[in-house]
């Protein structure tokens, strides 16, 4: 199966991304975890990617596409993926269609702007794994240490109010055109995103059985 998961940032795509994978056995794959990780390591698509990430601006198209067209092709993604922030254009939805990787479906996590503020100031990301956490939300039971890898739990630097005010305009103008794109295609489910993350869980798992897929 191959999904999408649409939504503006902090409406939960990451940790329901991870929650599907789990549970279907397919990977999920964040572009902006693998921009993250590059831009730790010092290579070179990190730099290139450092001002727009911090500034809460796209990396540019071309850039992005190249990173899912290599990371599709590895063998783990043969029965499928769930793709979490990508695509955020419709260029980027085209070149999906043109790798012949079109969405069974594609699911829209809808939460409310200033909710979306409250959310991703409490919002924690494990610096080994990239794992999801919220302070309230969604605490890691080992306190300031991932659940899963035992790394360290930190605040994106993207997820200061200024930057997350930019990212939602970002979201708004260039990414949210996306729901209409794939309503055209009969592909878009929406779901509204709950405040308890295995609420949002199951809402998503019962529209991919509505979905039958
Ligand atoms: P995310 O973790 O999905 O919120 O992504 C963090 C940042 O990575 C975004 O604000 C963008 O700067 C960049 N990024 C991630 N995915 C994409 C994408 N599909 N297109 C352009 N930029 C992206």
């Amino acid at each position: 199966m191959k999904l999408i998961l649409l939504g503006a940032p902090g409406a939960g795509k990451g940790t329901q991304a991870e929650a599907i994978s789990r549970q279907l056995g397919i990977p999920a794959i964040s572009t902006g975890n693998i921009i993250r990780e590059a831009l730790q390591s010092g290579s070179p698509l990190g730099l290139a990617a450092k001002a727009y990430l911090e500034s809460g601006a796209l990396v540019p198209d071309e850039v992005v596409i190249g990173i899912v067209e290599e990371r599709v092709a590895q063998p783990d993604c043969a029965r499928g993926f769930i793709l979490d922030g990508f695509p955020r254009t419709i260029a980027q939805a085209e070149a999906l269609e043109q790798m012949g990787l079109d969405a069974d479906l594609v699911l829209s996590l809808e939460l409310e702007d200033g909710i979306i503020e409250e959310r991703l100031s409490g919002r924690r990301i494990c610096q080994s794994c990239g794992a999801s956490y919220h302070i309230q939300y969604n605490p890691s039971s080992k306190g300031d240490a991932c659940n899963l890898c035992d790394g360290p739990l930190i605040s994106r630097q993207d997820d200061q109010p200024e930057t997350i005010r930019q990212r939602l305009a970002v979201f708004h103008k260039q990414t949210e055109p996306l729901k209409e794109y794939y309503r055209e295609r009969g592909r878009l489910r929406c779901v509204d995103s709950q405040e308890r993350v295995e609420d949002t869980t199951a809402l998503v798992l019962s529209a991919l059985k509505e979905a039958a897929i």
